[in-house]
């Protein structure tokens, strides 16, 4: 994981103001805020889609039933939960486990970005529709993008996004459990590549670049 420095007073200041959040209706239904857990210096971040009865209860991400198959899915690729920052797109259970409504997630989308900012992730990989289509910016479902990495912006910082189903389907459908398998296959490559410096300036083009500011300045 990354030495970088991540900004961890300022991320438990915003844990903590996010703790008291009254943005939209589902403030009044849960036990807690689920802010998100993990390594606040990780290079790789989860982004599920919201809390279910068990994480509303622990005030922790992906606790149930699906987090186990997360870290089981995590520990196959040789990482665990201490690895990696896991966060959801609403940070408040929906009543019965409902999905996220569109006004949910715009008064709670600025969080999740703010997030991002502090934690600063290469790779922000995200489990399910919901998540796919806020940071990707399209509405292409999770059928047609996972599994296909591309780079964008968020939060003011270049990542790599890279969908993935949410472990839920593997629980309802067996047969997924391989193609989550697979895609969770390429997470260490695809955290490799981010984290490659890019190579330095080509000395020929800083030449042509030196000459033609020296032709402009009339030197030549
Ligand atoms: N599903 C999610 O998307 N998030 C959780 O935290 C748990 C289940």
């Amino acid at each position: 994981m990354s030495a970088a420095p991540v900004h961890l007073e300022e991320l438990d200041a915003y844990a903590a103001e996010v703790a008291g959040c009254t943005r939209c209706r589902l403030a009044q239904g849960r036990t807690q805020v689920v802010f998100g857990s993990g390594n606040p210096h990780a290079d790789l971040m989860f982004v599920g889609e919201a809390p279910g009865f068990h994480e509303d209860k622990q005030g922790v991400p992906f606790v149930g039933q699906a987090g186990k198959l997360l870290d089981r899915l995590l520990s196959v690729i040789g990482l665990a939960r201490d690895d990696v920052f896991v966060v959801n797109v609403l940070k408040c259970r929906p009543p019965g486990n409902r999905d996220p409504q569109l006004d949910e997630i715009e008064a709670c989308e600025s969080h999740l970005f703010r997030q991002i900012a502090l934690i600063e992730p290469v790779v922000v990989a995200t489990l399910g529709n919901f998540a796919t289509k806020l940071l990707s910016g399209r509405q292409l479902g999770i059928t047609r993008v996972h599994g296909q990495e591309q780079k964008t912006t968020i939060g003011g910082r270049d990542v790599l996004l890279y969908p993935i189903y949410h472990p839920a389907a593997a629980l309802y459908t067996p047969a997924m459990l391989k193609v989550l398998e697979s895609d969770f296959a390429r997470l260490p490559e695809l955290l490799g590549r981010a984290l490659v410096p890019p190579p330095p300036a080509e000395p020929e083009l800083t030449l042509v670049a030196a000459t033609a500011s020296a032709q402009q300045l009339g030197l030549f």
